[in-house]
């Protein structure tokens, strides 16, 4: 079975449901190492040897949800919360322009006070720090309403992350508790219609099944997501999985999240797919780079008293998190840190395809 489906990426390399299904089904390690191989060969052909790298400025920790898994949920009373001022949010991205990130990502939670008086600070912080730096900037704000994301656009913020985590609904209901699917998708068609570029993301690890790994993959084969991800889930203390194993029955974990990098990359080849930082820190990075991913996020200066989401503070205070030492990881693997001039051109080329694609109802 899984020389049929690896003949088949030789001959066309399109993957439907099923060879979605056979590759994250692989369990013999040399397979999975062919995995990983057809992958990296994959993103040398559409992406080269360059890596874009983006900063991560995490400035509300405060949400009125109560996702299952998240440590920054409403009902985690005993959780230390900030919500960053508009200089020391500056003085953040600036810092992170300097070291040689590609872009900003600025994320909250749902924090109750734009929900209570409007979000026109969100939308002047975008243009500011879009102004501060010179980068490209990527809102992660949760759902927001409609017009919030329009002012969003409209202060020339890039991308608009909201992540699903999952597809099948009755795992999304117990995850993202009293939150509709719709209107997280709805969001993301919103942004579209603006102009933005849109990045969706799956949690590994909180039950799912490779059945709802494999319909995830294909859906977002459908829609026009530009960037992808999966982040093996880390139990949080304060929350009701807080006991949670990371490593379940399912074989969902950190092996999963690395085999649905090498299967994105596969069947997405031309989106960005991140390593991320933030579940396993530095020690992570090659495993997730040599699985396919060509984006680094989560990088976090230290002193800037920011935090991470799955690890509130992993490799920050030491500067792990940093340019320079992912820059060295990239160079072991044989990649390198792009330019600011090449990142600029992929998203130009990419807001292009834009006038052509819609997401679908999910
Ligand atoms: S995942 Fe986001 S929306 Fe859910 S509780 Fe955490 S911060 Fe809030």
């Amino acid at each position: 079975m899984p020389q049929g489906v690896f003949k088949k990426l030789e001959q066309d390399n399109t993957l439907g449901r099923e060879d979605i299904m056979a590759l994250l089904n692989l369990r013999d390690p040399a397979d999975i190492q062919r995995l990983f191989r057809a992958a990296r060969q994959t993103r040398k052909r559409v992406f080269g040897t360059s890596v874009f790298l983006y900063g991560f400025l995490y400035f509300s920790t405060h949400c009125r949800n109560n996702c299952r898994f998240c440590q920054y949920r409403r009902a985690n009373t005993g959780l230390e919360r900030y919500r960053k001022t508009m200089p020391e949010i500056l003085r953040a991205a600036g810092e992170m322009a300097r070291a040689g990130v590609h872009l900003i990502d600025l994320t909250m939670g749902e924090d109750p006070q734009f929900y209570r008086s409007g979000f026109l600070p969100l939308i002047n912080l975008t243009r500011a720090v879009k102004r501060e730096t010179g980068l490209p900037v990527m809102v992660s704000p949760g759902v927001v309403p409609d017009t919030a994301i329009e002012g969003l656009a409209a202060a020339g913020a890039d991308w608009l992350a909201c992540y699903q985590e999952t597809y099948n609904p009755a795992l999304y209901s117990t995850l993202r508790q009293g939150q509709d699917f719709e209107p997280r998708m709805a969001a993301k068609r919103t942004a579209v219609r603006k102009g933005m570029l849109v990045e969706e993301g799956l949690l590994a690890g909180v039950g799912e099944r490779i059945d709802d790994l494999a319909d995830a993959i294909a859906a977002m084969q459908d829609n026009p997501f530009d960037q992808v991800r999966i982040m093996t889930f880390v139990p949080q203390p304060g929350t009701p999985m807080a006991t949670a194993s990371e490593e379940p029955a399912s074989g969902a974990g950190r092996l999963t999240e690395l085999k649905t990098i090498a299967v994105m990359r596969l069947a997405m080849p031309d989106r960005l797919i991140p390593a991320s930082l933030d579940v396993d820190g530095l020690d992570g990075l090659r495993d997730r780079l040599n699985a396919g991913a060509n984006v680094v996020t989560s990088i976090v200066p230290p002193g800037t008293g920011l935090a991470g989401v799955a690890h509130k503070s992993l490799d920050i205070e030491e500067a792990r998190r940093s340019v320079a030492l992912v820059s060295c990881i990239l160079k072991d693997c044989g990649l390198e840190t792009a330019s600011r001039e090449q990142y600029g051109n992929w998203i130009r080329e990419r807001k292009a395809l834009r006038h052509k694609t819609t997401i679908g109802a999910a």
